[in-house]
């Protein structure tokens, strides 16, 4: 008889968007036609179509692998060299990241998830609370954490708050902790970490020989000059850091998949006999060994992205979204709520309405407005009394969106 991984079944049954979903439809089917007007502003996905240099640069890797000359079979699993180069030249400009320290992949959900099997069984693992759900599911299925309990917080795991009085940003925590998920700007309350915030996190990775997780999926959204893109621009994080980004926010990728994983060489562990081990070298031997690299026309389109017009593109889409959260932003707080994120993130995370906690705001948009909207709790009891609105959309929903928050609340 086979015995399973009994740690799924420590999972939560994916309680957040399998209960949207119930919502919605049981509100559609009593009231067909409201309905017909709902607008979804809940998943953090992306809507305008991909960027032109990035298809021409996919469909000649496609024409490439057409003819004999120029086909290719498996390549690098770590990625081409022209794409590690591009991004180590680009997207990592002034900041000490080197080709062979960039992992290219099919996404940062997998990575962020991957990770944890370079790292042993009995770390101390810090994450936010609210948080991108990924982190936390992937170390209950790794059997990292005891039960949740009723509020849906697992034994074993390190909350470390995020509310408004600390920016949602956490505080250094008192204790040591191993393994610290990070994520600026956030999903889902849009925050940013300042210079300073992440210098006091390095200082306290450094002291407690400590790993920093630090997902900057969201870093080109990020319009404030002050606030660092990456991790790597603050001293020492090359010790104690590593870094995931992705194409499918800015690139508008999510659905051709491509992102990459920054791990230092001079990023080391000890084993339990005291012997220093990279990083590196296990990220190395973990993707050569379970993975196979990216299709190389996706990986040629990504590379497009670092072309000038390319770039250019990218900043059209930014702006775009970014123009949509502040519609979003305007509208909310016209009427009175109390809205966080937003400036340097597509995400705009609204204090619930008086006397209503996350699930109520969420009936109430999707009753009175036609809005589905997500809970803040979803994320997280520390999310509990917030909502979030994703600004990826079309224009034209989101100032539908707007003109429905103006009347919800007048
Ligand atoms: C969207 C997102 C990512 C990107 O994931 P991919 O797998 O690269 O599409 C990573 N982290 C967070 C927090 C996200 O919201």
């Amino acid at each position: 008889m086979i015995s399973i991984n009994e740690n799924f079944l420590k999972l939560q049954a994916g309680y957040l968007f399998p209960e949207i979903a119930r919502r919605v439809n049981l509100y559609s089917s009593a009231n067909a036609d409201a309905a017909k007007s709902l607008i979804r502003c809940g998943i953090g996905d992306v809507t305008e179509p991909l960027p032109l240099t990035a298809r021409e640069a996919f469909k000649a890797g496609v024409d490439e692998l057409g003819s004999s000359e120029t086909f290719r079979g498996y390549g690098p699993e770590q990625g081409y060299d022209f794409l590690r180069e591009a991004i180590a030249e680009h997207a990592y400009a002034g900041v000490e990241v080197s080709a062979d320290e960039v992992f290219v992949s099919d996404g940062s959900k997998c990575d962020t998830s991957n990770i944890l099997d370079i790292f042993g069984h009995d770390n101390k693992i810090g994450i936010t609370d609210p948080v991108y759900p990924v982190y936390v599911d992937t170390n209950v299925m790794a059997g990292h954490t005891g039960d949740a309990d009723e509020s849906g917080s697992y034994e074993g795991l390190y909350y470390l708050e995020c509310n408004k009085d600390n920016g949602f940003v956490p505080s250094i925590p008192d204790e040591a902790l191993d393994i610290i998920y990070l994520c600026y700007p956030n999903n889902p309350t849009g925050a940013v970490a300042t210079r300073e915030q992440l210098e006091a996190w390095v200082a306290y990775a450094l002291k407690h020989k400590a790993i920093l997780l630090y997902d900057a999926a969201y870093e080109a959204f990020i319009q404030d000059d002050s606030v660092p893109h990456s991790i790597y621009e603050i001293e020492g994080a090359r010790d104690c850091a590593i870094e995931f980004r992705s194409f499918s926010k800015n690139g508008g990728f999510t659905g051709v998949r491509c992102a990459y994983t920054i791990v230092p060489k001079t990023l080391t562990a000890k084993t339990s006999a005291g012997e220093e081990v990279t990083l590196h070298s296990l990220w190395q031997r973990r993707q050569s060994t379970k993975f196979n690299g990216v299709s190389y026309p996706v990986q040629k389109a990504a590379a497009a992205l670092f072309t000038p017009e390319g770039k250019a593109e990218i900043g059209a889409l930014i702006a775009n979204y970014m123009e949509n959260a502040q519609l979003l932003s305007d509208a909310c707080k016209a009427v009175g709520l109390t809205v966080y994120g937003g400036e340097n993130a597509p995400y705009v995370w609204i204090a619930c309405p008086e006397g209503l906690d996350s699930w109520g705001a969420f009936d109430l948009f999707l009753e009175k407005a036609q809005v589905v909207i997500t809970p803040g709790s979803g994320f997280g009891k520390g999310g509990e009394g917030y909502f979030r609105i994703s600004a990826f959309n079309s224009r034209s929903n989101v100032e539908e969106v707007c003109k429905r928050i103006t009347n919800l609340f007048n």
